[in-house]
């Protein structure tokens, strides 16, 4: 699978929509990682206030060179329009918002049906790439003693402890106070982000090391074929990769997420000993041993790889 644009482009009256560029559903890396987004802390509080006050948690996209606004299904869009001599309206989505290119001779009211008219591709897009965004910061790890890294869907916090060597993980503890997961490290407490950083990504390596081999052996034995190897990778922008010798290789960085996605890839590249392509029989043999694979797949499409 092919990297994602971060520009979504399309032009009004010829009707394309721009590709995605992986329709095919391989196992490929968008070229940084992601972790799942914290849970909405206000949603709870939301709920419970009144219509009327919603109204200033109105979703808002703005464009830092906004010229205009309009209201788009439950979004509030400001946009940047550039005047053009061409014939047609075109919209783009980046990370800056949504930006129009209209005719000189085009009215407003003209580029606002045209923006109705589009109003459910804007409103996705504005929030895919808000999404992205919202990963591509969390994906930058401040590495530091009581920093939180991803592990397996959840939040470990790294310690620093130099009474002892290597690092220890201690899952939460409804005893222990506060109630989280910990890592600790054999550092010294005026260690430098480097090894602190080194030091977590050595750890999560050799538990990817254990989790990926039992993993695979799990589902080759559903699937009859023999793993002849699995072994680690760091690829830029591939998750995970299949020979037909028997040997298949995973990204490390998979640790950051839950055990439902890290399953899919094992499948997804266990799969291929059997169909080397990403054919319907393919999908079919994923299928067979993990029926409900599409939200794993979805969720890895979605995300950025740290560097
Ligand atoms: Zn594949």
């Amino acid at each position: 699978m092919s990297s994602q644009s971060a520009l979504s482009q399309l032009n009004l009256w010829s009707e394309e929509e721009a590709s995605s560029g992986d329709a095919d559903g391989a196992v490929g890396a968008s070229g940084s990682s992601g972790h799942n987004q914290p849970a909405n802390l206000n949603s709870e509080a939301r709920a419970t206030v009144p219509e009327a006050a919603l109204l200033g948690s109105l979703p808002v996209f703005r464009h830092p060179r906004a010229v205009r606004e309009i209201r788009l299904g439950k979004a509030l869009v400001a946009y940047e329009c550039t005047r053009v001599r061409r014939r047609s309206i075109g919209m783009v989505v980046s990370d800056d918002g949504l930006s129009v290119r209209a005719p000189n001779w085009v009215g407003w009211g003209d580029i606002e049906t045209a923006l109705r008219a589009k109003e459910r591709w804007i409103c996705n897009k504005l929030v895919e790439q808000r999404e992205r965004a919202r990963r591509r910061v969390s994906a930058q790890i401040d590495w530091r003693a009581g920093c939180q890294v991803p592990y397996m869907g959840e939040s470990v916090t790294v310690v620093l402890d130099p009474s002892q060597t290597g690092a220890r993980f201690q899952p939460a503890s409804l005893d222990a106070s506060p109630c989280r997961h910990t890592l600790r490290l054999g550092l010294p407490h005026d260690a430098q982000p480097e090894q602190i950083r080194d030091a977590t990504q050595a750890w999560m390596q050799r538990q990817a090391r254990v989790l990926f081999a039992q993993r695979a052996e799990h589902f080759a034995r559903q699937l009859g074929v023999e793993v002849k190897r699995v072994s680690l990778s760091s690829a830029r922008t591939r998750w995970g990769s299949a020979s037909a010798d028997g040997s298949i290789r995973l990204h490390w960085r998979l640790m950051h997420f839950s055990l439902s996605v890290i399953d899919y890839v094992v499948a997804h590249e266990l799969a291929h000993l059997r169909e080397m392509n990403h054919s319907p029989r393919f999908w079919d043999v994923v299928r067979s041993i993990l029926p409900d694979f599409e939200p794993a797949r979805d969720h890895l499409r979605r995300v950025i790889i740290p560097e």
